[in-house]
């Protein structure tokens, strides 16, 4: 089931507005106040407020639902002597119009620029003010510039009026539009449509066969995104390595593939799904992971149920990686279908342990001693294609250390994500702690007396400057208030994300910095223990890195994990073959390959790049909240992939 509720509500709410401004608009004393001389309006509040809530849109649409009852009333119920101009749309509906559509942009900037919450809350009040103000000085001129007589007298009373009544007008709306608007922020994000647009690109039209797809592919996809196949220790045994959900997220796609009519369907050990799709002589290799991140972080949609908003589609995997996985499965299906797949065979392969590091690609490699593929493309990072990567080491630091009013730290769920929450339990209430934190602008909430709860914001661990760490902020802040000398220490050794405070740091040309990022951490019994995903480019080998993590040498250095950084001749018949196809699809001609930060299974495979989905410049919060793809841009991957598997099986 796929659902379009956002829409719905938010057409609701749409609805209720403007439902609001006409009642405030016909209703005696409500929309249009008369105390003694002063005639002033509030309906611009209820247009401010949606404005602020919901953005341009909106503002436009509430700004001319102002305009025409204000059109409206003038026609059928004059009231002042000023009504009769009023008939003129050009005074009545433009400048409301224009108010409205002003407010919902300037009110979106300050709300994805301003962080600051007192700051935030002066600057909408202000900003309401001058919008206010903005929207009389708009009409006087135009009243002046339709007055029939142009009778300055008469004008200057009618100014004078309009001043007074603006005043009141400006007053009302410093005071109320952030007072009404700032507490319904968090609820009304839900309704904000909301996706980073990045360069637009024309995209060949999708071809029929793969349009037919479309909606078995989206109900196996809903099927899948419903099997929450996160890593789950509780329930890891030797039957389920990775837990129970991995194991029946391979299960389901084993019995999808039969069902499609794929030659072999095997799954080894519940670590990885093997699907051949016939076909003779090389192997063209496909890897892709059903495993998922966590679902962190605050989401508008159930991670785990796929949700429909026009073409977006929401849920934790829609394009890391359970989408790209169906889809690509779907083009198996069309190419098997069209009786393409002959001088080749494909295979694709599905691990169930990608996010924490990939042992299930070298369970399949290294103990069960698999092929080795001729070409092979992973379907986990961007288009057009990556032909280098950083290497990735996961790795702990351990500390024994005695906090005097710390009982325990619990953060973090995974190496490779930026900690979104943090909880500290205090062995004493302390009241100054908490007001410390105010002080401090520390985000925060009290769980109980003595538990607290930081708040950060989760990212991909490859790029933890986009995030917030939960984590260093609860140490900074414990540190510096208790004069914890370890935890400072710690704190200047992590705080750089780059990994200068461990001396790790190394920037190139084509990979860029170094990155580090904690994601695990945990304190107790006097001990602190956190897991860091760190990444570098070429210019850094594995020995020097550990070399001078080492140098640290109060803390405890265990490694988790090392892959090396990943190199492919981009003048090789590989790179070449897949950009010729992203190339012919995409019509961008002079497209190069990218080197990255973020580890694929291209690490684990020979012969293998990392190609699409993602697109340029887009943002679709891969291992964050509210994970998002685009339908139309999934079909025109599924192109991409159809025209590339076509280009290796004539290789
Ligand atoms: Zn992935």
């Amino acid at each position: 089931m796929i659902a379009t509720d956002k829409k719905i509500l938010r057409m609701c709410v749409d609805a209720m507005f403007i439902a609001i401004i006409a009642l405030f608009s016909f209703i005696p004393n409500l929309g249009f106040i008369t105390i003694g001389p002063i005639s002033f309006t509030t309906i611009h509040l209820i247009v401010l407020v949606g404005a602020f809530l919901f953005g341009i849109i909106e503002g436009t649409i509430f700004g001319l639902a102002f305009g025409l009852c204000s059109l409206f009333k003038a026609l059928t119920m004059p009231a002042s002597v000023v009504d009769y101009l009023f008939v003129n749309p050009l005074i009545s509906v433009l400048p409301r119009v224009v108010f409205g559509l002003l407010a919902g942009i300037l009110f979106q900037v300050i709300r994805n620029k301003v962080h600051n919450k007192v700051g935030f809350s002066v600057l909408s009040g202000v900003l309401s003010g001058l919008l206010t103000l903005l929207h009389t000085a708009m009409v006087i001129p135009l009243l002046y510039a339709f007055m029939p007589d142009q009778d300055t007298t008469f004008f200057a009373v009618i100014s004078a009026i309009f001043t007074l009544n603006c005043v009141v007008e400006i007053s009302l709306a410093v005071v109320l539009v952030p007072l009404i608007s700032i507490p319904l922020l968090k609820p009304a994000s839900r309704l904000r449509l909301k996706m980073k647009k990045g360069k637009k690109i024309s995209m060949k039209k999708v071809p029929t066969f793969i349009e037919e797809q479309e909606e078995n592919m989206l109900d196996a996809l809903s099927k899948l995104i419903a099997i929450p196949s996160v890593y789950d220790p509780s329930s890891v045994s030797d039957a389920h390595p990775y837990g129970k959900k991995v194991s029946d997220a391979l299960i389901f796609l084993k019995e999808e593939a039969l069902r499609l009519g794929f030659d072999k369907a095997t799954i080894y050990d519940n670590r990885v799904l093997e699907i051949d799709v016939g076909g003779k002589g090389e192997l063209i290799g496909i890897f892709a992971h059903v495993d998922v991140v966590s679902a962190d972080g605050e989401w508008h949609h159930p991670p785990f149920s796929l949700s429909r908003v026009d073409n977006l589609i929401y849920g934790r995997g829609v394009i890391d990686d359970k989408g790209p996985l169906v889809a690509l499965m779907y083009v198996l299906k069309v190419l098997k279908e069209q009786n393409k797949i002959k001088n080749h065979k494909i295979r694709l392969v599905i691990g169930g342990d990608e996010e924490r590091g990939s042992s299930c690609l070298k369970y399949y490699f290294e103990t069960l001693g698999k092929e080795q593929p001729q070409y092979a493309f992973t379907p986990d990072a961007d288009f057009p294609l990556i032909y280098s990567e950083k290497g990735i080491l996961h790795f702990y630091l351990s500390l024994e250390t005695h906090l005097k009013n710390v009982s325990s730290i619990e953060a973090g769920n995974a190496f490779n994500i930026c900690i979104d929450k943090a909880i500290v339990k205090l062995n004493d209430e302390d009241e100054k702690f908490i007001k410390f934190l105010d002080e401090k602008n520390i985000e925060y909430s009290s769980l109980d007396n003595k538990t607290i709860l930081f708040l950060g914001k989760a990212s991909h661990g490859s790029l933890p400057l986009l995030g917030k760490n939960a984590f260093l902020i609860a140490i900074n802040a414990i540190g510096e208030y208790y004069d914890e000398l370890d935890l400072k220490e710690l704190y200047s050794l992590l705080a750089d994300q780059e990994g200068k405070g461990l001396d790790i740091y190394v920037h190139d040309e084509e990979l860029g910095a170094t990155s580090l990022n904690i994601g695990l951490a945990t304190f107790k019994d006097d001990n602190i223990t956190i897991g860091i995903d760190y990444r570098h480019p070429h210019l850094i080998n594995y020995d020097q890195i550990v070399k001078n993590i080492k140098k640290h040498r109060r803390f405890i250095y265990k490694e988790d994990s090392y892959a090396p950084p990943l190199y492919i001749d981009p003048n090789g018949s590989l790179v070449k073959t897949l950009l010729d196809a992203y190339k012919n699809v995409s019509g961008q001609k002079d497209i190069k390959p990218l080197a990255i930060g973020g580890g694929t299974y291209a690490k684990e495979v020979k012969n293998c790049v990392a190609f699409g989905p993602a697109l340029p410049d887009k943002d679709y919060r891969m291992h964050g909240a509210d994970e998002v793809y685009d339908i139309e841009e999934m079909k025109q991957a599924m192109h991409i992939y159809y025209e590339a598997l076509l280009k290796l099986l004539d290789l």
